[in-house]
Parts: C-alpha cells; sequence; structure tokens
C-alpha cells in the first residue's frame, strides 16, 4: 500500500512569537529556519514582511533551503481596495519565498464586528487575494514552479458552529480561487477533537482532504489531539510550532506530533512525512536549541524531549528496565534523540547505579566493592537533604572522587559575603551584596577576587567566577541560569538544599549540581563550586 504523504508546517516564528516576553532577532530566526529545514519540515513561516523591520529583512534576501518552502505570512487585502492599491498586500507579494500564507475570517461574526464589512465583501478579498498571488507566478514564472497560495480560515470551527455555510464558502471560495492549502483554524482553542472528526470530515466534501489543513490552538489540552483528528478525518497538512511555543496556552506541539506521526503504527503505516528516521534523532536537539534561543529552562517533562520522558526512579522498575527496555517504554528513547535516565536515588538498587556510571563513562567493575560503598553514600547523603536525581553534575563528581579521579583544581581557603541595606546619597533604601574569594589554583597561584551582585548568592557566584587563574579561560562562558531553593524540615532544624542550573553559552550545555546546608550561603557555596568543578573536568582541565 502506497502511503499518502502528510505535509509539515512550522509557524514558530510567526504565531509562536505572538507569545508574550517572545522576541526573535533577525539571527535568532535564520538558526531556527536552518534548524527547522534539517529537521525535515515541508513549509516554515518566517514572519509577517511589512509588518516590523526584523520580518521585512528576513524576506528582503533569498534563502536556499534542503527541505523547507519558506512562507510569507499576510492578511487578505483590504475591503475597497484593489491589490495593486494595497501597499500592505504588495509588500507580502515582494517577498522573497516560496509560498504565501494569507489570514482571511472565516466567521460571519468577526467579518461583521472586526472588520465591519459585507460577507460577500470578505469573499471577494479572500478570491481576489489569492488569485493575485496566482497571476503573479503566471508572470514571473518563478523557476517555474510557481509559490504557493495558501489561506489560513481564522476561527474556522467556531464560525461553522454559527453560520455553516458561511464558513464553508469561505473555504470554497479560497480553493477555487487556486489555494494549494486551505487551512482550517482553532483560532480560540477550544473545539474538542470529537467536533474536529466531524467537521472535518464534512469539509472534505467541498474541498479535497490533499488541498486542507489544520491549525489548532492548546486552550482545552487537545492541541495535538485535535490534529491527529483532523488527519484521521482527511486534512494532509499540519500546522504548529516546536516546543508548542504559542500565545496563552500555546499552539500545537510538533515535538510531540512528529514522533507520533513517525512512530506510531495506527499513523506510520498510513501516512510518510519528509522527516525520515535519521532526522527524528535530531528532534531533542531542536527542541533544546529554541529553549536555548528563548533562554528558557527545557521543560523536564515534555512528551518525547523531555529530561523525564525516559527516566524511572523506582529499583525494582530500574532493574527491568535494563533487562528490558521495552517494558516500560512506549517508544525507544534514542529514536527521538533522546535517552533513558535511570534514577539514582535513596531508592536505587545496585543496578541502577551501575547503568549510570556506565553511562557517564566511570570505568567501574560489577562486583567493585566500592560500588556498594557508593550506594551507601548515596542514600546517607540523601538521608541529610542532597537529591541527586536532579543534579546528575554533582552525581557524577561523587562518584569520580569515590572512585578517585577528579583533579584537585583549586582550593577555596574562604570566603566572606556582606549584606548591607542603607538609605544611598538620594535618600532610596537599597540592599547591596558583596563577597570576597580567597582561592589557591592548582600550582599554587593564590587569587583573591571581590565581586557585588543583587543578592548575597549572587555576589558569590560573581567573586568565585571573576578569576581563577590558568582555568579563567575555560570558564569564562559559563553562567548560572537557574537556581532553586528548598527548606527541608525533616529534623530538629531546618536545611537548606540549593539546586543550581549552569549553562555554558559557547557549548550550550547544561548541568546540574546540588549543594546542602543549614546555612543558604553555604549551601549554595558548595553547588556552585561543584559546578565549575564539573566544567573543568569536562574541558579536560589539568591540575
Ligand atoms: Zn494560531
Amino acid at each position: 500500500m502506497t502511503k499518502e504523504r502528510l505535509y509539515l508546517f512550522d509557524t514558530t516564528l510567526r504565531d509562536g512569537a505572538q507569545t508574550t516576553g517572545v522576541d526573535f532577532s533577525l539571527e535568532d530566526k535564520r538558526l531556527i529556519i536552518k534548524t527547522l529545514d534539517e529537521l525535515g519540515l515541508d513549509y516554515i513561516e518566517g514572519g509577517y514582511p511589512g509588518a516590523n523591520v526584523t520580518d521585512t529583512e528576513l524576506f528582503a534576501t533569498e534563502h536556499t533551503l534542503k527541505n523547507a518552502t519558506l512562507t510569507a505570512f499576510g492578511m487578505t487585502k483590504r475591503a475597497g481596495r484593489s491589490v495593486s492599491n494595497d501597499p500592505g498586500f504588495q509588500a507580502i507579494l515582494q517577498a522573497r519565498c516560496g509560498a504565501i500564507c494569507l489570514v482571511a475570517k472565516a466567521w460571519d461574526y468577526h467579518v461583521r464586528v472586526a472588520l465591519g464589512i459585507t460577507n460577500d465583501e470578505n469573499l471577494e478579498g479572500v478570491a481576489q487575494s489569492v488569485e493575485a498571488i496566482v497571476r503573479q507566478n503566471a508572470r514571473e514564472a518563478r523557476g517555474g514552479a510557481g509559490r504557493e497560495a495558501m489561506i489560513d480560515c481564522e476561527h474556522f470551527f467556531d464560525g461553522y458552529k454559527a453560520n455553516r455555510d458561511y464558513a464553508l464558502a469561505v473555504a470554497t471560495s479560497a480553493y477555487k480561487s487556486g489555494a494549494r492549502w486551505v487551512v482550517l483554524c482553532d483560532t480560540n482553542g477550544g473545539t474538542l477533537p470529537h467536533e474536529v472528526s466531524e467537521i472535518v470530515a464534512e469539509v472534505t466534501k467541498h474541498v479535497p482532504g490533499s488541498h486542507l489543513g489544520i491549525h489548532t490552538h492548546n486552550d482545552t489540552e487537545n492541541a495535538v489531539a485535535n490534529t491527529l483528528a483532523a488527519v484521521l478525518a482527511g486534512a494532509r497538512q499540519i500546522q504548529g510550532t516546536l516546543n508548542g511555543l504559542g500565545e496563552r496556552c500555546g499552539n500545537a506541539n510538533l515535538t510531540s506530533l512528529i514522533p507520533t506521526l513517525l512512530l506510531k503504527p495506527e499513523f506510520a503505516k498510513r501516512f510518510e512525512v519528509k522527516v525520515g528516521p535519521e532526522q527524528l534523532k535530531k528532534l531533542t536537539h531542536a527542541s533544546r536549541v529554541l529553549d536555548e534561543i528563548l533562554n528558557r529552562a527545557p521543560n523536564r517533562q515534555a512528551p518525547y524531549v523531555g529530561e523525564a520522558a525516559f527516566a524511572t526512579k523506582a529499583g525494582i522498575h530500574a532493574s527491568a528496565i535494563l533487562k528490558e527496555p521495552a517494558t516500560y517504554e512506549h517508544v525507544v528513547p534514542d529514536s527521538v534523540g533522546n535517552r533513558r535516565r535511570v534514577l539514582v536515588s535513596d531508592q536505587a538498587g545496585k543496578s541502577n547505579l551501575l547503568y549510570e556510571l556506565e553511562r557517564l563513562g566511570v570505568p567501574v567493575g560489577r562486583d567493585d566493592p566500592r560500588v556498594a560503598q557508593l550506594l551507601d553514600e548515596v542514600k546517607a547523603r540523601e538521608a541529610m537533604g542532597y537529591a541527586y536525581e536532579g543534579a546528575d553534575a554533582s552525581f557524577e563528581l561523587l562518584a569520580r572522587r569515590l572512585l578517585g579521579t577528579v583533579p584537585d583544581f583549586f582550593h577555596v581557603k574562604g570566603f566572606r559575603v556582606e549584606v548591607e541595606r542603607r538609605y544611598n546619597s538620594n535618600g532610596t533604601l537599597i540592599t547591596v551584596s558583596e563577597a570576597s574569594v580567597k582561592a589557591t589554583i592548582a600550582g599554587g597561584e593564590e587569587v583573591w577576587s571581590v565581586a557585588e551582585g543583587n543578592g548575597p548568592v549572587n555576589a558569590l557566584d560573581q567573586a568565585l567566577r571573576k578569576d581563577l587563574g590558568r582555568y579563567q579561560g575555560i570558564i569564562k562562558d559559563v553562567e548560572l541560569v537557574d537556581y532553586k531553593v528548598r527548606i527541608l524540615t525533616g529534623g530538629t532544624e531546618a536545611v537548606t538544599r540549593v539546586l543550581v542550573e549552569s549553562r555554558d553559552k559557547a557549548t550550550a550545555e547544561r548541568w546540574f549540581t546540588v549543594g546542602v546546608s543549614p546555612n543558604i550561603v553555604d549551601a549554595s557555596f558548595e553547588a556552585l563550586i561543584d559546578s565549575i568543578t564539573y566544567k573543568l573536568l569536562r574541558a579536560g582541565a589539568a591540575a
């Protein structure tokens, strides 16, 4: 049986960019386009030329992509103007790209209230806009291939429920005018899967499924389910974003949809996408690239690509997983570029520990007595408040120290942290933190650094990383990206656990370290020292 082709349309750079706090630079956009293209997307919506400087610049030059067709977004022509007399529309026609996706109102209520025009004027606008793109193709014969026209039917599902005939008229008018794709949008995100199934099946009687797309939002957490329902009902283009980025609750998450289409037999047997098995292995990487650009901590629980997606904690499950992974995993982690994690914790059995040591590349024999010693040490420390399942790097240091292979890169002889709250010369109440650190670097060099920060831990971090003698070059791109404090009240007095997430800006590598103490600054200090030591170890620095 020949498989039917599904087309993937990424809208991270346009719809995803509507998210509060998200603002892509031109360089960000170029990097995301490259990542998506390598992944094997069919269409990448770059932005809205004419709407802002970045997007206009993006579409001013030709892009050579391996897989994807760069797509410009815009509005259909304004009512009361001809296509050639609408500067906004002309800016879109000038864009250097292989496809144009125009948004059109498909709900008569919006046509009346938001546009203030008649239903017929709106239909005419859709038809003339699509025709203008098709006509321009005929004139310019862009490489013989022509530029594809698409219409995003905004509020299609709500419009269909309110006025079925009108919503269908908008879709049909776009199709008959020559649109390659007519995309049905659940713009408010409130439609449920059974409704999507019914409505899409109805629409295929008017516009063939081979020309229908689906665009869903996640307001009932059904964006992925709605997309799959639309595909089963006949739609053949899928719009979505990486990591489900998008305003409110987000868009359909391509990072979940792509592996589902490739790895679940229900879809894999019937359909094919341009993303192949080798490209699928880049999925976790692509997801992280976007987080990096957004400077966000990756969602640990993200399906397929999250840190926790293939993690197991309990000892009994862990030994089964190591024997037969399929017992506890719905797909093979490696297929999406993720990995299996057997968490080290106080429930850990010996098999967890051996698995982790092997993964970290710490050489140790199965029957080495030091493994039991390490297990006891982990359990004793967890009883004190340490948590290694969230702190891979601290665990690796602990294991390597016990097995005798962490060099003494530096030794902190002492530190001092001051917090002062006072009125400045303008009479404003301010709090100033200052830290000083004295350390001996391997080889004997002594350093003494002083730094200010916006709090005691920040000041200490700044001072520690200000001057580390001959190691400074290695740690110069390291920064603290997240800092979590947990007060544990297990015994008679409170203990503080600090979890630090560090990042190397140059390599995009992230690692987690932990510190525990009754004193918050001490706990932070311990986690910071582990962070720097881990970086030096990773970089292969010599003591
Ligand atoms: Zn949308």
